[in-house]
């Protein structure tokens, strides 16, 4: 059956029936207005028009006739009277201007996109049509030219005068062969041997434009003629059974003849047309077009192609389904239905709705892909079901894409071929809601190789769904969310710059996961590779957010050298880094900041020991008396050995909360090393090694510290708000310092040591309120003592003793109400700056950020004197 009915369909195309014999003479020349005789270039073109109603009418017969230039009355460009004949001149002595298409066959000098003309356009006149009058009969087939000043076209007088010859010369209407309209009455006016019509290519009329035969032209001419086998390049579906309409029905097609291989073919009576297999495997077109809420049904085992042909007129072998049409494919697992095309496009609120079918896209697949160009969309475009579709060179979507299936849930799958580099999605909003989607809620969606995807749009998968992108690279730009199980799967690599929202156990597996975006909520992104945060991490309220590194190596980079990135933990969310015992894992320096709410926790599970540094500015803030950071195996470094001069300090800031680590070190032994501060506002850090604090290093404020603590550093005890207590032992180094500024009144001694201390070092004093000779000051509590400070600064005036035994310091002489610098007295300290170590102002400034005001100030005013030999000594001081 296939056999006979492709042999059918060759022959009545290769094997032209309408045999139209023309003789050129060649008595008459034509010479243009350049002097250029062109006589013979009429011959190529009169061939060209031939063969083209020759293509159209199929009926048996030959005809014959002569051509030829000649000098035409004024105003008349052509003429049919017996021979065809074609102007020279305008009038006496002035030749006339044609356009000689060198390539008749190629119409790309002129634009035919909008160039087709129906019955019921704007324009339309009742008188042209009496009887039945589709809608959609088409009456025109213009293509405007591309150039500007284009003459008259040859080849459109040449085909006007053919169809003259050819039966369209009758003065009164013509009665039009019901076989053409599917078998209705129809009668289409004339008018003094041409139609009414200016859209035709038998009107009077004629332009620069170009004109090919259009249906109503054919049906007047093979109508006049008795002609009864027409093949129209176009072809319009009438819908003469409504629900029952057969794609494979000929009387259903305007002309009579199913389309073929060479045809457009025309969708758009607003009714259903089934295409089921029936005597033909395949069903092959040029051009299909479905719109005006039209519907395409391909069912099992049915086949349609939809390839360009390179000897029809302006094929592109390309599907256009637009304004509410509709394209289904419906079959099961072992009679698929199948389209083929070169490309497909989707849009004005139109549909694709797979049920197990199969389409094959050569080159481009577009949904709603050219909203940008037009004003608004009206309705949302939507690709649907599950199935099959692969994609040949591009892919871009602004549509809605959606796994969906009435029963077991299904996959719907794009498979790029080799040339496809992206899977492209755009976003745009229809009526206030987001167009631009891929849903995983019923099924999954998945699309296969091609080397990227970007979004710009909406992914959300759910329910337990997927949306996976094998060997793909994802950029999102636009939002990605994952609820309800729901998991989204990369093989290679996420690049996140918009939003990525874990909702209840949501999921995301990857290769490497850089985020400079957003990447929030409940869930668990696991990766094999690395994982880089330069934006925002957050685990929102009362939820967990889980990374977890799968591979044998992982590299975290928390901040991705990024000062801006984010780690947070909103109220009772928990953020939670984990790897497994097999896996290496390494941490780059953190230079931005983390911040753990209020009954927050960031929980850092690792396998083996591990440096979290906090470069200069990295900032890890716990904020609430239930925050927690936990890191059981950290080394916690605040401040790296080398630092930029002008670099602030790495700051871990615990302000009532927990921090529990390995170890700390604040600060660096080296002179160039980056400062580190430890501040405490009533929070708890806790280590099972010890809390060391270098020279560059600060710890700050009141709050208990678990360790055993060393001070090469400094420990500034707070004014107000409590002790500092240290839980193990404290040992103050010869360069460490402690500073302490007493407030009156005070019931407990500022720093409290449940352990053994060992002093040495310096002890900086300030004082709240004025002193008295005799008034002793508790300076700390310890359950042993050995050592003692090397030296006591003191910025008031006044003389101090330190009775180490019982940790208390004896105010032993003190100056009058001070009432200005020239009361100061020689015996007393009258301004006392301790310098450590040279300082470089660069490094003064970077103190100038930690220090208070008015010590500032004589900082500086140190750095002004510096060199001198007239500065003030430290001339008084009481020490042990
Ligand atoms: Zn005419």
């Amino acid at each position: 059956m296939l056999a006979i009915a492709l042999s059918m369909d060759g022959a009545a195309r290769d094997a032209a029936a309408l045999e139209l014999v023309m003789t050129f003479d060649e008595s008459v020349r034509y010479v243009d207005a350049y002097g250029v005789d062109r006589t013979h270039e009429l011959p190529p073109i009169v061939e060209a028009a031939k063969s083209i109603w020759e293509d159209i009418i199929e009926d048996e017969q030959t005809l014959n006739i002569s051509y030829g230039w000649r000098d035409l009355p004024s105003g008349i460009y052509g003429a049919f009277a017996g021979a065809i004949t074609f102007d020279t001149h305008v009038a006496a002595g002035r030749p006339r201007s044609w356009f000689i298409d060198p390539t008749p066959f190629d119409h790309s000098e002129f634009d035919f996109s909008t160039g087709q003309r129906l019955l019921n356009d704007a324009g339309f006149d009742p008188t042209w049509v009496a009887g039945y009058a589709p809608e959609t009969l088409e009456i025109g087939y213009v293509g405007r030219p591309t150039a500007a000043d284009q003459p008259v076209d040859l080849l459109t007088v040449a085909l006007h005068e053919i169809g003259h010859w050819l039966g369209v010369n009758r003065f009164s209407a013509y009665d039009i062969n019901p076989q053409f309209v599917g078998g209705r009455l129809m009668t289409l006016s004339g008018d003094g041997g041409h139609l009414p019509i200016d859209a035709a290519l038998m009107s009077a009329a004629v332009g620069s434009y170009r004109k090919l035969p259009s249906a109503a032209d054919v049906f007047a001419a093979a109508s006049n003629s008795l002609w009864t086998r027409i093949d129209l390049p176009r072809k319009e579906f009438l819908g003469r059974n409504g629900a029952a309409s057969m794609w494979t029905d000929a009387t259903e097609w305007a002309g009579g003849q199913v389309p073929g291989r060479r045809d457009s073919a025309y969708l758009r009576h607003g009714g259903q047309v089934r295409l089921a297999p029936q005597f033909t495997e395949w069903q092959q077109v040029a051009d299909l077009i479905v719109r005006d809420g039209t519907e395409l049904l391909i069912e099992s085992n049915g086949q349609l192609k939809v390839l360009s042909d390179p000897s029809a007129t302006n094929s592109h072998g390309s599907v256009d389904i637009n304004q509410g049409a509709k394209l289904r494919l419906r079959g099961d697992r072992d009679q698929r239905p199948v389209l083929q095309a070169e490309s497909l496009q989707i849009s004005g609120g139109s549909q694709l709705e797979l049920e197990g079918g199969v389409f094959a896209i050569g080159r481009r697949l577009a949904i709603d892909a050219s909203f940008a160009a037009r004003h608004s969309v009206q309705a949302t475009s939507v690709i649907s079901g599950y199935g099959t579709a692969r994609v040949g060179s591009e892919f871009v979507s602004g549509g809605l894409i959606e796994a969906r299936s009435s029963a077991a849930p299904q996959l719907l799958e794009f498979l790029a071929d080799a040339s496809l580099t992206e899977w492209r999605f755009l976003t745009h909003v229809v009526d206030g809601s987001q167009a631009g989607q891929v849903v995983a809620s019923q099924g999954d969606v998945r699309f296969t190789g091609g080397l990227t995807a970007s979004s710009a749009g909406r992914l959300l998968a759910e329910h337990g769904r997927s949306i996976s992108f094998a060997t793909a690279e994802l950029h999102n730009d636009g939002e990605v969310i994952i609820r309800d199980a729901g998991s989204f799967i990369f093989a290679s690599h996420i690049a996140n710059t918009g939003a990525i929202r874990l909702r209840n156990e949501g999921r995301v597996l990857t290769g490497r996961f850089h985020n400079s975006g957003v990447l929030e909520g409940s869930g668990q992104v696991l990766f094999s590779e690395s994982f880089a945060n330069e934006g925002v991490v957050r685990a929102v309220p009362a939820a967990t957010l889980t990374l977890a590194a799968a591979g044998r190596r992982a590299l975290w980079d928390l901040d991705g050298g990024n000062r801006l990135s984010m780690w947070t933990a909103a109220t009772g969310g928990r953020l939670r880094l984990v790897a497994p015992a097999a896996v290496d894992v390494q941490f780059a320096p953190l230079q931005g900041s983390i911040r753990i709410a209020d009954r927050a926790a960031v929980e850092l599970l690792m396998p083996l020991q591990f440096d979290l540094q906090l470069a200069s500015s990295g900032h890890i803030a716990i904020q609430g008396p239930a925050a927690s950071l936990a890191a059981p195996l950290a080394t916690l470094r605040l401040g790296t050995d080398a630092a930029p001069s002008d670099a602030e300090p790495a700051q871990l800031v615990v302000d009532r909360g927990l921090c529990e680590v390995e170890s700390i070190i604040v600060g660096s032994h080296l002179e160039q090393g980056g400062a580190g501060v430890l501040q405490l506002d009533g929070g708890v850090v806790a280590a099972l090694g010890r809390l060391e604090i270098r020279s560059t290093g600060a710890v700050r404020g009141a709050g208990e510290v678990r360790a055993d603590v060393i001070n090469a550093g400094m420990i500034e005890l707070a004014p107000a708000g409590g002790p500092l207590r240290i839980g193990g032992s404290y040992e103050q180094r010869d360069d460490g310092v402690l500073a302490v500024r007493f407030a009156r009144g005070a019931s407990r001694p500022p720093l409290e040591i449940v352990g053994a201390a060992r002093l040495g070092g310096e002890l900086h004093v300030t004082f709240d309120s004025w002193p008295v000779v005799g008034q002793s000051y508790r300076l700390l509590d310890f359950a042993s003592l050995q050592g003692g400070f090397r030296r006591i600064v003191i910025q008031e005036k006044v003389g101090v003793q330190f009775l180490p035994a019982a940790g208390v310091l004896v105010i032993t002489a003190v100056a009058p109400e001070p009432n200005g610098a020239a009361s100061a007295a020689v015996g007393f300290a009258a301004l006392v700056v301790r310098r450590r170590r040279p300082r470089t102002v660069a490094t003064l400034r970077k103190q100038a950020q930690t220090h208070p005001r008015d010590e500032v100030e004589r900082i500086a005013l140190r750095v002004a004197g510096e060199g001198s030999t007239t500065r003030p000594a430290c001339v008084k001081y009481a020490g042990i």
